[in-house]
């Protein structure tokens, strides 16, 4: 049966993830992906088929191929970056996801106003740059990747820094450790899983400490992502975890019928008394699940085999078809 249905996603971010758990699942596979990218979906033998196009606006020319091989489309953040939402929204091939949640994921406001719902501690947000009282964050809407964010401790830095940038958001800094918790909610298993937890590697914050103090001065910081490293957390937070985790879930169902599910990652700071500060949700799966290639610890434990989220994703379909459900998990 799941034999008559293909895994499809866009070639970047987590698709060979996406795909070879597809793959592992028993799934045929396509990646839609651009000329000079799609080499290395050849090279890794991950995907059935290779379909080229020449920039992401041409996704809807692939449509009719996908639908002909019972596509089902996984996303991931490039797919969301590099096509609009209103293109995300037009899409005629079925979606794994609640593509509704997009809308509540990508405007700052609204996802404060989810997060804060769901009873989550969030870092300060200055709404007024003379309100800054202490050291914060600046980031950008769009921004790819932390590029450009920069810390201020005073309304005067703020404004000698941003120049005539524009679409900025202030943010406390919390002082503590970035802790990122990849979550899977099983739709079809009434269940949320804990998939694993990384940390990112950004260039240069992540370079500064290999100064000496008395040398820092003058360099700026910023948090290009460039990587990320794997993390097992302190066990008697794990209660924590899937506490945040499940109010996350529950207050997505107010918002947002029929709520979040599938793979979503909170995006946090630990400070030395234990408490986590959310800065962010992805509603999808994040890059940071690739460290887990071979499945996390966690997953391991859960599922008895690696178990990777792209794979856990290519699990549901297979459940949701095998149990006539398939409906449920589309959106
Ligand atoms: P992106 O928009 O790329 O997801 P993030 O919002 O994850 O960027 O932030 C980039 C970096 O800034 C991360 O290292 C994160 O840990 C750090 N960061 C973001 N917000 C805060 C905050 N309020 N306090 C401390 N660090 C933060």
């Amino acid at each position: 049966m799941k034999s008559k249905y293909t895994i499809a996603t866009l070639g970047s971010h987590s698709a060979l993830q996406i795909l070879r758990g597809g793959k592992d699942e028993g799934f045929k596979t396509i990646v839609v992906c651009k000329k000079e990218h799609c080499q290395i979906y050849r090279y890794f033998r991950v995907a059935d088929k290779v379909l080229e196009i020449h920039s992401y606006d041409e996704f809807p020319t692939v449509e009719d191929e996908l639908l002909k091989e019972n596509a089902i489309l996984v996303p991931h953040a490039s797919l969301i970056a590099y096509m609009s939402l209103d293109a995300v929204g037009k899409i005629r091939v079925p979606y794994y996801g609640n593509r509704r949640i997009l809308l509540w994921e990508s405007d700052r406001d609204r996802q404060r106003k989810w997060l804060e719902k769901a009873g989550l501690n969030l870092p300060r947000v200055y709404e007024d740059p003379d309100e800054i009282d202490g050291l914060c964050i600046v980031k950008f809407q769009g921004a790819k990747g932390g590029q450009g964010y920069f810390l201020a401790r005073s309304s005067e830095e703020f404004r000698q820094k941003i120049g005539a940038l524009k679409d900025y958001s202030i943010q406390e800094y919390v002082v503590g450790i970035p802790v990122y918790i990849h979550y899977f909610y099983s739709v079809i298993r009434g269940e949320l899983e804990l998939m694993g937890f990384d940390r990112r590697y950004e260039s240069n914050v992540d370079a500064i400490s290999r100064i000496p103090a008395g040398l820092q001065e003058g360099i700026d910081v910023t948090y290009t992502i460039v990587g990320n490293f794997p993390l097992f957390l302190r066990e008697s937070l794990l209660p924590e975890v899937f506490k945040m985790g499940q109010r996350v879930v529950e207050a997505s169902r107010e918002v947002c019928e029929p709520g979040i599910f599938g793979p979503f990652c909170l995006e946090t700071v630990v400070t030395p008394d234990l408490k986590f500060y959310v800065f962010e949700i992805s509603a999808r799966i994040v890059a940071g699940t690739n460290v887990f290639m071979e499945g996390s610890p966690y997953a391991y434990l859960k599922h008895g085999i690696p178990m990777t989220t792209g794979r856990r994703i290519a699990l549901e379909i297979r459940e949701a078809i095998e149990q006539g459900r398939l409906k449920e998990i589309l959106g």
